[in-house]
């Protein structure tokens, strides 16, 4: 079948890709110095790490990044694609590096999951493309948010999902209008840069930092140097693969699975700060995050993730795509070495010791009408599974600016949010948030459910996810109305199309693998595999994956029925669905 939907891409300084392209053009040169290789090791040339002196690539990815910096497709794109069109595109370039400018190939429509099994992944392509805004800290001005909801209309049929990963994605897009999208993009300060490959992906932030009584300390600072600072930097454009980093004052952006995140923690001596925490990551390998014990003050957060990031890059496993993540590293070396390795090679001082945040039970999803320090109100509102349009975009944009808002937040969780409301606008925006189809109070279905983007537009995907989830939504709406005010904390429910978890599968209370299973006769069908019980914070974990536990796609309304009902009536007082 196909790949995976990853990355590939990017040379780096060390090599000499700099003269000429594969297509003849001139790439930059990057001049960072060449770290010398010290002694050679049979466990270093098995896993191909670069601190170790192994730098033949040993598989297809490896070599295409070597072969040109994926960055310098962006060029390709502009002088020589976006004129003569989709069929000119070269082949290591349309499924490789086109991925460093946030562009992947768009499942091309009448291949169900059902029809896919030994599809290859040329004839899976349609000719249009999904296109990755990347949305640091989650956070826009209403004046970008209505660019992209126009670009949206203009070019992308109307489509806009909000990820959960503060991302908003974009589907139908041509090569030919790419150059005029990022021209309207850049003029307001939004990017796509790295948006996918392997590389710094978009840097997840509070949505509330800044305007939150619960955040220790706001990290905005520390997202905007590093953004400015690295993202296109040509020394970390080839990673052995993706990597995800989060930054928050409060427990709100999953910090348990992403590769590296800083959260925000008081230390005893020297005050509010960051912990950090180093592996996380999901797919067909999860593994959660593990504390490196030490305590970064907001200003050194910057040069830190420039350490951990450079440690990925140099000792990150090279061999195999599904054991290239920093996690399998942090996994055999331990968070003891790897600190150690960071600190004296790469940051050459020690870091300060430092406590663990206390874990928060839940999830903090920033839905409905809230406080700001500053005496005025947010507003959150669940877009069903993360679905939106440009159109709604447009509308979200004008809304809250005539409540004189002019800040609009996206959250790992596929919400939205609007800042700065004063408390005697907020009805007028929630009125107006309505009519949109936002509502500020949904239901507890349609406020935790999420998915990824599946069958639809996604090559990997066995079945439909985003439509899935939005009618679940409005059945169990119907089947569980008279249960639902008794559920105090939402039961999360997350699809996902294949085993890649896009959507945190295995971290929901009710977590849904896409995958083709047999129906009533033997027939194959779109089904998902169950994990139950995971979660996040006090109750980190992964769900249970029971053998057999499978369900049809068509049944999941009265199979999460069941669920829910079984939990409301058998749970002891105060207990989750994750403790259950
Ligand atoms: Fe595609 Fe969903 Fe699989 Fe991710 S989890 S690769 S979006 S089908």
């Amino acid at each position: 079948m196909t790949s995976a939907p990853s990355s590939e891409g990017a040379s780096t300084p060390e090599e000499s890709y700099a003269e000429t392209t594969p297509l003849g053009l001139r790439g930059d040169i990057d001049e960072t110095p060449v770290k010398p290789a010290p002694k050679r090791a049979r466990k270093g040339k098995a896993e191909g790490q670069w601190a170790l002196g192994y730098r033949e690539p040993l598989n297809k990815n490896e070599q295409s990044k070597k072969d040109d910096n994926p960055l310098n497709v962006r060029a390709r794109i502009e002088n020589i694609y976006a004129h003569r069109g989709f069929d000119s595109i070269d082949p290591a370039d349309l499924r490789g590096r086109f991925r460093w400018m946030g562009l992947y190939t768009q499942r091309a429509e009448g291949f169900p999951g059902t029809d896919t099994g030994h599809v290859e992944e040329e004839e899976l392509d349609a000719s249009y493309f999904m296109l990755r805004v990347r949305v640091d800290g989650g956070a826009l001005t209403t004046e970008q948010l209505r660019v992209i909801g126009e670009i949206s209309q203009t070019f992308a049929r109307d489509t806009a999902d909000i990820t959960d990963r503060e991302n908003v994605q974009l589907h139908w897009i041509r090569v030919e209008d790419v150059p005029e999208i990022w021209r309207r993009l850049e003029a307001v300060n939004l990017s796509t840069t790295e948006a996918c490959g392997d590389c710094p992906r978009v840097v997840l932030g509070s949505p509330v930092a800044g305007i939150s009584a619960d955040e220790v300390i706001d990290g905005t600072p520390a997202i905007t140097e590093i953004v400015e600072r690295f993202i296109g930097d040509r020394s970390l454009s080839n990673l052995p693969r993706k990597f995800k980093t989060a930054i928050s004052g409060q427990q709100d952006v999953a910090h348990e699975v992403n590769d590296v995140s800083f959260v925000g923690v008081v230390h005893p001596e020297h005050g509010p700060g960051f912990d950090i925490h180093v592996g996380g990551g999901l797919s067909t390998n999860p593994k959660l995050a593990v504390r490196l014990g030490a305590w970064v003050p907001l200003e050194e957060v910057p040069d830190v993730w420039h350490a951990v990031v450079q440690t990925f890059r140099d000792y990150g496993y090279r061999r195999l795509r599904t054991r290239a993540r920093i996690k399998f590293l942090i996994a055999d070396w331990g968070p003891e070495r790897f600190r150690q390795v960071m600190e004296d090679e790469y940051l050459h001082r020690k870091l300060i010791d430092g406590p663990a945040p206390e874990a928060i039970a839940g999830t903090i999803d920033h839905v409905g009408i809230h406080d700001q320090t500053d005496g005025r109100k947010f507003v959150g509102v669940a877009p069903p599974a993360g679905r939106t349009s440009g159109s709604t975009l447009v509308g979200v944009a004008k809304a809250a600016e005539d409540v004189g808002s002019t800040r609009v937040r996206l959250t790992p969780y596929q919400k939205l949010l609007v800042l700065d409301v004063a408390e005697d606008r907020v009805e007028t925006l929630t009125n107006a948030l309505d009519h949109l189809g936002l509502p500020a109070r949904p239901s507890v279905f349609r406020r935790a459910t999420m998915a990824c983007t599946g069958l639809e537009f996604c090559k990997l995907a066995f079945v439909d996810t985003k439509n899935r989830a939005g009618d679940l939504v409005g059945e169990l709406e119907k089947l569980c109305a008279d249960v639902a005010g008794d559920l105090h904390d939402p039961i999360s429910i997350h699809l996902n199309g294949c085993p890649n978890s896009c959507a945190r599968v295995q971290v929901a209370d009710i977590g849904l693998k896409g995958q083709i299973v047999n129906d009533a006769d033997g027939n194959p069908a779109a089904g998902f595999q169950v994990h139950l019980g995971g979660g996040l914070g006090l109750d980190s974990g992964f769900g249970r994956k029971l053998r057999g536990h499978k369900v049809l796609s068509d049944d999941l309304g009265p199979y999460v029925e069941r669920l829910v009902r079984a939990f409301v009536e058998n749970r002891a007082e105060g207990e989750r669905f994750a403790q259950w």
